[in-house]
């Protein structure tokens, strides 16, 4: 693999955790709860406090809990469908059972778990809607709905968004009334300068669990992620310096998943050894680069932080770590 010449000794890091009670596939061997309660434990041992997890309402409500969307292979795809119905206005209340009601309960109590060892609740869109191909209205009411039902658990200190996908619009009028939106009601916009996909790993990690891991494969499953993350956090470091002109607080996206649950303790290990230093959200949002709104529309996939300055810089989009490498002549 391709490396980068980065020293991240005293690189500031904060962490957040994005799809909150539940992400992706689970494994026979590990509940729900199991998976929260390795964040949880990992985040203690390694002296990590009042993370936020961004929260999609829909997975915790009954009301829009199917029998339909029980029987979906992943929750991505029951987002999409719940997507379709909300654009639809069509209720899906009526699906109501008492084993839907059941699985709304036991993701409560992962939020409980979460908030019990002390990390936050903030709001990710209630339907996880994408903003490019959602009305304004629709997705406004995604997150007041949302925010209705985070207010019901204890406050967290900063009342923060953050646009599912990283997508914040593909026009300039949705994208400000958004924004404008946001502004007005208080809102804080949750950045982030380092997502390296790490959902992308648990679909393998699911199959090699229902065919039979080797310690071989595991192994070498949990080798390749923890290297690209820290190479995703070089990255980072590198277009930062080169497109801000300094380091910044940099945050970090992870999602509630399986895999991720499971190599967080040796995720932070590794960070640690690098001597990275974990920060708070709100230690985070103190950068100024948090403060400047950028003037761009971006179409297609979303953009973080980073991301956007490498398009308002005229550099090529393909992403923060080709465009380290390249500058830093890792890569021609
Ligand atoms: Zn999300």
């Amino acid at each position: 693999m391709k490396s980068l010449d980065v020293d991240l000794n005293g690189v500031a890091l904060c962490l957040s955790v994005d799809d909150v009670p539940v992400h992706g596939e689970s494994v026979p061997a590990y509940s729900r709860l199991d998976i929260v309660k390795h964040f949880t434990d990992s985040f203690s041992h390694h002296g990590v406090e009042g993370v936020y997890g961004f929260v999609n309402g829909a997975l915790i409500e009954p009301a829009l809990i199917t029998k339909t969307l029980r029987k979906m292979a992943t929750f991505k795809t029951a987002r999409k469908l719940v997507n379709v119905s909300a654009k639809l206005k069509f209720d899906l209340s009526c699906y109501m059972n008492p084993q839907i009601t059941e699985t709304s309960n036991q993701n409560q109590q992962l939020l409980q778990h979460w908030l019990g060892r002390g990390h936050y609740l903030a709001n990710h869109n209630y339907w996880h809607s994408d903003l490019n191909s959602t009305d304004v209205e629709l997705f406004i009411a995604g997150i007041e709905r949302n925010q209705k039902l985070i207010s019901k658990f204890p406050c967290a200190r900063t009342k923060l968004f953050r646009y599912p996908y990283l997508k914040e619009g593909n026009t300039a009028t949705k994208r400000d009334a958004i924004r404008d939106y946001l502004a007005d009601n208080n809102f804080k916009i949750a950045p982030v300068t380092v997502n390296f996909n790490d959902w992308a790993w648990n679909r393998t990690f699911v199959k090699l669990s229902k065919n039979g891991f080797t310690p071989t494969n595991r192994d070498a499953l949990e080798e390749n992620y923890l290297d690209i993350a820290v190479l995703s956090l070089q990255g980072a470091v590198v277009a930062a310096r080169k497109l801000v002109g300094r380091d910044v607080n940099h945050v970090l996206l992870l999602h509630m998943g399986a895999f991720t649950a499971l190599t967080l303790d040796k995720l932070l290990s590794r960070f640690k050894s690098h001597g990275v230093k974990f920060i708070t959200m709100e230690e985070a949002l103190q950068d100024s680069i948090f403060d400047e709104t950028l003037d761009i529309v971006v179409q297609g996939r979303g953009r973080n932080a980073l991301e956007q300055r490498l398009i308002v810089n005229n550099e090529p989009e393909n992403g923060v770590l080709l465009f380290a490498m390249r500058s830093s002549g890792a890569v021609s």
